[in-house]
């Protein structure tokens, strides 16, 4: 039997390419939770996973001090059984984002290894729907821009063939929101997609009213419009309005999605790989969309969500964020505003290890 011999954690800071602020919060640094695993026959496996600033050594402490311990002498193909065996441990601080985050970055690690192993690229292993995946972007659509410069960003993203932008909402006044999404409709035409953020910056109240007044812009989505935990405000919400309500990067557990899919609070589900706790839970509320005939359009982390949007049949689009150039030697291939899933076998990511060993903090 092939067992897992070696399990090692690193937390390694990567600047940020481009401020990055919304109505809640700024992206100050990814910092980045690198899980390496090895088993007796000599394959290798790398996850990972992230915060946008603080909490990653908390997570490492857990990896290290606990987690990582449990992973020796098991089968590394048995995922499902390594994922339970290392979540019941947690039963004290689960649900919970931080423990979270230390499971998806073991998690992806068994993903890697297991597709090294099987020789496959991950978006095969993980279902293998279609090799490439429409991509809209959000580099150009940040809060503290300007109304001429979030129209210059739209513009550009169209020149270069993205299929969709989106661009964050939750300013003072709704007036300026409007504004702001009337002038970037105006500039990128009736076709492109168009979606905006409130990064759960409303009440219900409010978002109500808000996204009345968006919907002469056919939105393709209004997203985080309340704190993740009102459902029964998303449900308000996704009554009154015809706008989809898309929900998900700050949902942390596969029962909390059912809740949103059954009560019809979402109509757009944002699954992060990080934040659920890597592949094996990301793959289960993809499927539990299917069921309920919703679409997944994952947060963040385009270097691994690339790869699971091209695996399932209900991914619509993959968010174009950068945030791995200082540490790959490669980048995901784009063509025609589509991203192509790596053929690399593993998650294929193409590290630079002196660039990954330059910025290891913890
Ligand atoms: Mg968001």
């Amino acid at each position: 039997m092939t067992v897992i011999t070696r399990a090692t954690a690193r937390l390694v800071d990567i600047e940020v390419e481009t401020v990055r602020t919304d109505a809640m919060q700024s992206f100050l640094k990814q910092e980045t939770i690198v899980v390496d695993l090895e088993s007796s026959d000599g394959a290798t496996g790398r996850g990972y996973s992230y915060t946008i600033g603080t909490g990653g050594r908390a997570s490492l402490s857990m990896l290290n001090e606990h987690l990582l311990r449990l992973l020796p002498g098991e089968d590394p193909s048995n995922i499902e059984r390594l994922w339970r065996k290392l979540y019941d441990s947690t039963r004290a601080t689960s649900v919970g984002v931080l423990t979270a985050l230390a499971l998806a970055a073991v998690d992806t690690a068994l993903w890697d290894l297991k597709a090294k192993r099987a020789n496959l690229p991950l978006w095969q292993l993980a279902g293998g729907s279609r090799q490439d995946v429409p991509l809209y972007d959000t580099e150009g659509g940040w809060l503290h821009l300007s109304e001429g410069e979030l129209v210059a960003g739209a513009q550009e993203s169209m020149s270069r063939g993205w299929r969709g932008i989106k661009i964050k909402v939750g300013k003072e006044s709704l007036a300026e929101d409007v504004s702001r999404i009337a002038a970037v409709r105006q500039a990128i035409g009736a076709d492109a997609a168009l979606m905006v953020d409130a990064n759960q910056s409303m009440t219900a109240a409010e978002a109500i009213r808000r996204a009345a007044a968006f919907e002469p812009y056919r939105l393709a989505w209004f997203e985080e419009p309340l704190p993740a935990e009102d459902v029964a405000g998303h449900e308000r919400l996704a009554q009154a309005s015809r706008i989809p309500i898309a929900v998900g990067e700050s949902i942390y557990s596969i029962g909390a999605f059912r809740e949103y899919l059954q009560r019809g609070a979402a109509g757009i589900v944002q699954v992060d790989v990080a934040r659920i706790g890597g592949i094996t839970p990301w793959l289960k509320v993809a499927h539990l969309a299917e069921a309920f005939n919703v679409d997944v359009c994952p947060h963040f982390l385009m270097e691994l969500h690339v790869s699971l949007v091209a695996a399932i049949p209900n991914g619509t689009f993959v968010e174009h964020i950068p945030q791995l150039r200082a540490v790959t030697t490669e980048e995901i291939e784009i063509s025609e505003g589509r991203a192509v899933a790596p053929s690399a076998v593993g998650l294929g990511i193409s590290w630079d290890e002196d660039e990954l060993e330059n910025r290891v903090v913890a």
